[in-house]
């Protein structure tokens, strides 16, 4: 899954309005932030493979330590962990250990069987990415349902609260659009050179939630 994971973050302000969204953002994706790590130190293996599923062009050879469900739980209550000690705000330190695990969960979904539940373990998944069109119509309303709720609950501060926020929309739809239909990456560099720019998501996020501030209710 893809801009689904970025509507649990934008859902996750309506929970813990006091998180960051940069932060909210972060749990959702953390396991994709992860990822090219892992791919680049080599402890992790992808192979570019068109048609391994109507949507994805990547066969997920292995990804024990980013993408299990044993250590998406680990990863969670680590970055829960942190952001308690730093902030000492339950509900935020509560919603962001969910939202790690959500994306093991939305994976799942999403993927043929080839999460694992524990490093070595079984793999499963209900492989949602068989239909283009189940895969759009789920991410697409769940996206439209997230922001909603980020947008109806905070109101921009000055322009770039408003502009900022706009053109993440366009470019994360544009993306999406592009991961959808734009064909396999070239090679596997490639590809993790562009996993490493899912690390601008979260900063973006930060940047023009801060130029909004959440409704009086
Ligand atoms: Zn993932």
């Amino acid at each position: 899954m893809f801009i689904g994971h970025f509507a649990v973050g934008f859902a996750a302000k309506r929970v813990a309005p006091r998180a960051s969204l940069g932060v909210l953002m972060a749990a959702p994706t953390l396991l994709d932030l992860l990822w090219p790590i892992f791919l680049a130190l080599g402890w992790e293996q992808v192979r570019i493979d068109p048609g391994n599923t109507a949507v994805s062009p990547l066969d997920f050879v292995s990804y024990p330590i980013s993408h299990s469900l044993l250590t998406a739980c680990g990863w969670g209550a680590l970055f829960a962990l942190v952001y308690w000690l730093m902030t000492h705000y339950g509900r935020g330190a509560a919603v962001i250990a969910l939202g790690v695990v959500s994306h093991w969960v939305l994976d799942f979904v999403t993927h043929r069987p080839d999460m694992p539940l524990y490093p070595g373990g079984s793999r499963v998944g209900l492989g949602l990415w068989n239909s283009i069109a189940g895969t759009l119509a789920v991410e697409l309303a769940m996206y439209a349902l997230g922001v909603w709720l980020y947008v109806s609950m905070t109101h921009a501060r000055d322009r770039t609260g408003r502009l900022s926020l706009l053109a993440f929309l366009a470019v994360s739809l544009l993306l999406y659009m592009g991961a959808m239909f734009g064909g396999p990456p070239p090679n596997t560099r490639t590809l993790m050179m562009s996993a490493f720019t899912g690390w601008l998501v979260p900063f973006w996020a930060w940047w023009f939630d801060r130029h909004r501030e959440v409704r009086a209710v």
